[in-house]
């Protein structure tokens, strides 16, 4: 059954409520919905606040690395004091504190398998109840699996990337859409990381706010969400492109 917004969150959330394509409907959208993001990084550590303080009502946060000080920079969600700890947990504590309403799920294990059938049955619960999933990691195996899963299990997934001055972001709703093996099918990157690579610490914060964003308005139903779409950002030229996928890729997944 769904939940109805008391009148203390409400209150709290008047701003997003005066905007007409979010009030109250949207905001009780937001509070009733179960988000998972996979990987708590520099993208989940910025999805995760900004879905947290916006009135989402349950996160399910996956990722089995402990906190490094190679990531304060740009995972702000976590202190120095924080160092050495596992992240979700650190996660969970920091989030709890921004918004007690929020109801938080934490899984401290590796989001991996050699295919779909091997992965675990409580991570394949995790994306079947989850209302959109977040891809949030950093390799190319995970976000294939992921996608898998997704268009399986029929839930809506917003994939992100970050490296150097770059980001991206697309996505995919089974059913409506066209998934992120399409994509790859167009665009097949090297699978760098940003250990070797570098990233520019607010790309990252940029890309994983916009993650949320996009979750937010899909689970509030929004027009004009970039389906069949590779959005990119770069940091040194200061453009947003979006690309558009062609038809006719011979997807082996979602067959588009
Ligand atoms: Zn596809």
């Amino acid at each position: 059954m769904s939940e109805s917004l008391t009148n203390q969150q409400a209150m709290r959330y008047n701003r997003h409520i005066v905007l007409p394509k979010v009030d109250l409907d949207g905001q009780e959208a937001l509070l009733n919905a179960n988000i998972c993001i996979i990987g708590i990084g520099g993208l989940g550590t910025a999805a995760a606040t900004s879905l947290c303080a916006s009135g989402v009502g349950s996160l399910t946060l996956i990722d089995h690395d402990t906190v490094e000080a190679t990531n304060l920079p740009r995972q702000t969600l976590f202190c120095e004091k924080d160092v050495g700890t596992n992240k979700v947990e650190a996660a969970k504590a920091r989030l709890t504190a921004i918004n007690s309403d929020c109801d938080i799920t934490v899984m401290a294990e590796p989001f991996s398998a050699s295919d779909a059938a091997k992965l675990s049955p409580a991570l394949k619960q995790a994306i079947e109840n989850a209302d959109v999933v977040l891809d949030c990691t950093d390799n190319t195996d995970s976000r294939d699996l992921i996608n898998v899963l997704c268009f399986k299990l029929n839930t809506p997934l917003v994939s992100g990337a970050a490296i150097r001055f770059e980001g991206q972001l697309f996505v995919a709703i089974p059913g409506e859409s066209r998934c992120y093996a399409c994509l790859r099918t167009l665009f097949e990157s090297p699978d760098l990381s940003c250990v070797e690579a570098g990233i520019f610490s607010p790309v990252v914060n940029i890309v994983g706010t916009y993650q949320a964003m996009l979750a937010m308005q899909v689970l509030m139903d929004f027009d004009n969400i970039p389906k069949n779409t590779l959005m990119t950002f770069d940091a040194l030229s200061h453009e947003w492109r979006n690309w558009k996928l062609p038809k006719g890729v011979n997807c082996e997944l979602c067959a588009c």
